[in-house]
């Protein structure tokens, strides 16, 4: 079993426009196992994607204070490339487009890079690895000729993050967003996509603001985070609740003010 353990975590960042630093993150603390799904659910603009970017180590984002462990070894002076070759992986919530990389080349340097004791993988492996990916998405085999997401619609982006998520095979995968701007069909397809690398070899940390992608991946675990941390955690019933009352509810009961 694996571990990835958010300590106290309080990041900052600084605004481009006036270059003053302002902190996002006000000590975050959150513990997962590989075999579990926990769920992130919050208002907008309380710090979800600034939590994945920094678990992912996007520099942009400063940690001031705490810690980010992956079984007990901190990530915090690790850059990008990395952490995925740890094991962690990020579907981001706007993922962007590469010009010039194919969808292909971009799958199989990655993978690669995640065996760096192994020989590269073999073609006939990786394309009999990509067929299947491909087919459990419903995508077709153009989409992987084609650059990085350029010209993709925000559900095709989606489903390539699942692609990706599906030929890395990381330990972690912190999916942001993943359900937001898809139709009922794509929704399902996705949610496929992920059910298919869930196993005892695997944990997926799943931001969302809507229960609906819950009904398909099914969380051991919901947190609702707050300004900035995490203010109240339990299991799938507290995303039932959330959904009935607002976040309003929560505030009221925690006096919370933000
Ligand atoms: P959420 O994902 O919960 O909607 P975000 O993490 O995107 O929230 O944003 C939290 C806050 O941090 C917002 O006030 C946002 O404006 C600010 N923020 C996030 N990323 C940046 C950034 N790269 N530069 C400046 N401010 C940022
Ligand atoms: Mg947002
Ligand atoms: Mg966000």
């Amino acid at each position: 079993m694996e571990t990835l353990e958010i300590k106290d975590l309080h990041v900052s960042v600084k605004d481009d426009d006036t270059q003053k630093s302002k902190e996002i993150l006000t000590g975050v603390n959150l513990v997962m196992h590989t075999g579990e799904v926990h769920a992130i659910m919050g208002p907008n603009g309380t710090g979800k994607s600034t939590l994945s970017e920094t678990i992912m180590g996007n520099p942009h984002y400063q940690v001031t204070q705490g810690d980010i462990l992956l079984n007990n070894e901190s990530l915090l002076e690790k850059p990008v490339d990395a952490r995925a070759r740890a094991g962690l992986f990020l579907a981001m919530q706007y993922p962007a487009e590469i010009k010039g990389i194919t969808n292909m080349d971009f799958l199989r340097a990655a993978i690669n890079a995640r065996r760096p004791e192994k020989q590269p993988i073999a073609i006939k492996d990786f394309l009999a690895q990509l067929d299947e990916a491909l087919s459990i998405l419903n995508m077709t085999e153009d989409m992987a000729a084609r650059y990085l997401n350029e010209g993709f619609s925000g559900g095709e982006r989606k489903r390539n993050e699942i692609l990706q998520l599906l030929m890395i095979k990381p330990t972690f995968a912190i999916l942001d967003e993943l359900d937001s701007g898809l139709d009922i069909d794509a929704l399902q397809v996705v949610s496929k996509g992920v059910n298919h690398v869930m196993g005892p070899n695997f944990g997926t940390l799943m931001i969302t603001h809507y229960k609906r992608i819950l009904k398909y991946i099914h969380p051991d675990q919901v947190h609702v985070m707050m300004g900035g941390r995490i203010v109240k955690s339990g299991d799938a019933k507290l995303a039932d609740r959330l959904e009935d009352e607002g976040y309003a509810g929560l505030r009221d009961e925690l006096g919370i003010h933000v």
